[in-house]
């Protein structure tokens, strides 16, 4: 199940943004649509989406009512998927939340019923359908009339026209018509907020809260947030899972459109999220130049859910050396400019990939120094690999269990899926009874872990 985040941020909130973006970015959100006041941040992922819809104002009670405009602005630019909620900044995300996104049917909403509470107009859980916009659009007329019938002074700071518009019109509707369909979402959890600090912690321990409410600066008091990251490590379990993938290339079966293997790994992204490195040797075989099937990758980098890596040049030797390791026959120099002719043909098809695996994952110690000057990371394989000593200034990432084999271990307290796309030569190949297995492995997993899906160039 697919999500979105949107969230509204104005500048002078922008040290909230630095404490709870880490967070957002730590589920399996697919994007995270950032509205703001003209600022931007680049140096984050591309997961982030920037957009500037209103002017620069310091005052809250200004800001406050401009979240509806937002949800409203996502909703009309954003087709692609149907699930996603607004969040305001000051929201810690604990866990992935993907869940609520399964129940929800049409508005969530979170403190519900609650003696002098208001219902919150800062987690707001949307599926688009006709009768979560009717909503919107109801909300709106209500918004708009209170904010302007009533004077909200530039200090105003609390319940404000946006709260008290979206608490009225849940209130009205669940006793009456219940039109809206309205799911509720518990607020321990989906909303835990709390004045005093103690009681907070409390209830953060015992509802094993996923999404915390930093109100009023909370995240500004460094030792509260350093106790509260320690609870929530306690209980909530995240590993984060990698899937590689080696050997893609432009063949039929090995990557294609409509290659059967493709349909598996969008499958597992629609059901849990799954995001996949494509390991793709820049000339399979000498067959197969990626500048020459332009189309074929620039559709691969179109799915937001691939990473495209450099997995050799040829894949194969092209003289002496075993079958499949093109960087077994080759010493430091000549790996260079190997890498540089697999470079440039990704530089034809304007990509500049961050990783590398060795074709067969060998190499000789020249080749694994010459990738060091190419590369951020090399992915590697724990035993194959123990005897090459790799340079300080490249990341190394391990791992290598099957997506076929069912005992599987941590490496780097992270879970490594390795696979092939094809080859009769491979167990661990993108058919049927592995994608099954697979599914059925991440199924087990989430019984007692919260999986967060990253590419390696997220790790
Ligand atoms: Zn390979």
């Amino acid at each position: 199940m697919q999500y979105d985040i949107i969230g509204f941020c104005s500048e002078n909130y922008k040290d909230c943004y630095e404490f709870s973006i880490e967070s957002w970015l730590a589920t399996n959100a697919r994007k995270i649509y950032m509205y703001t006041d003209g600022w931007s941040d680049d140096t984050r992922n591309g997961r982030i989406v920037f957009i500037n819809i209103t002017q620069k104002d310091t005052s809250w009670i200004k800001n406050v009512g401009k979240k509806l405009d937002c949800i409203l602005d996502y909703w009309e630019q954003v087709d692609s998927i149907d699930n996603f909620c607004f969040l305001d900044v000051d929201n810690y995300i604990t866990s992935d939340i993907t869940e609520v996104f399964e129940i929800n049917k049409t508005i969530g909403l979170t403190r519900i019923g609650i003696p002098g509470k208001t219902i919150s107009a800062g987690n707001v859980f949307l599926k688009k359908c006709s009768i979560s916009k009717k909503f919107l659009t109801d909300w709106k007329v209500l918004h708009e009339e209170y904010r302007l019938n009533q004077d909200w002074p530039e200090d105003h700071w609390d319940v404000a026209y946006d709260q008290i518009s979206i608490h009225n019109l849940t209130i009205q509707d669940l006793e009456g018509p219940n039109e809206y369909q309205i799911t509720s979402f518990d607020g321990n959890v989906y909303n835990c907020e709390e004045m005093h600090d103690g009681a907070w912690k409390d209830k953060i321990k015992t509802f094993k809260a996923k999404i915390l409410h930093f109100k009023a600066h909370k995240w500004k008091n460094d030792s509260l947030v350093k106790e509260i990251k320690s609870i929530v490590s306690t209980y909530a379990n995240v590993i984060n899972v990698i899937i590689a993938i080696d050997d893609i290339h432009p063949e039929q079966g090995w990557g294609l459109k409509d290659d059967k293997c493709m349909e598996y790994l969008d499958k597992l992204n629609k059901e849990f999220g799954a995001k996949f490195t494509l390991f793709i040797p820049s000339n399979y075989h000498g067959k197969y130049p990626i500048s020459k099937y332009q189309s074929w990758i620039g559709w691969l980098r179109t799915i937001e859910y691939f990473e495209l890596a450099a997995h050799g040049h040829y894949h194969d030797c092209r003289s002496v050396g075993p079958g499949e390791c093109e960087m077994m026959e080759h010493d430091y120099m000549s790996a260079c400019t190997r890498i540089s002719d697999c470079l440039d043909e990704w530089d034809k098809v304007g990509i500049k990939p961050k990783g590398w695996r060795m074709p067969g994952w060998l190499g000789t110690q020249g080749a694994f120094d010459a990738v060091a000057n190419y590369f951020e990371y090399v992915a590697i394989h724990d035993n194959h690999n123990d005897n090459i000593s790799f340079k300080d200034d490249i990341k190394v990432i391990r791992g290598h269990d099957g997506i076929h084999e069912t005992d599987i271990s941590l490496h780097d307290d992270r879970l490594m899926f390795q696979s092939h796309i094809a080859g009769d030569w491979n167990n661990n190949i993108w058919n049927e009874k592995n994608y099954k297995q697979l599914k059925f492995s991440l199924q087990h997993l989430l019984k007692n872990y919260n999986l967060v899906f990253k590419t390696m160039d997220e790790v």
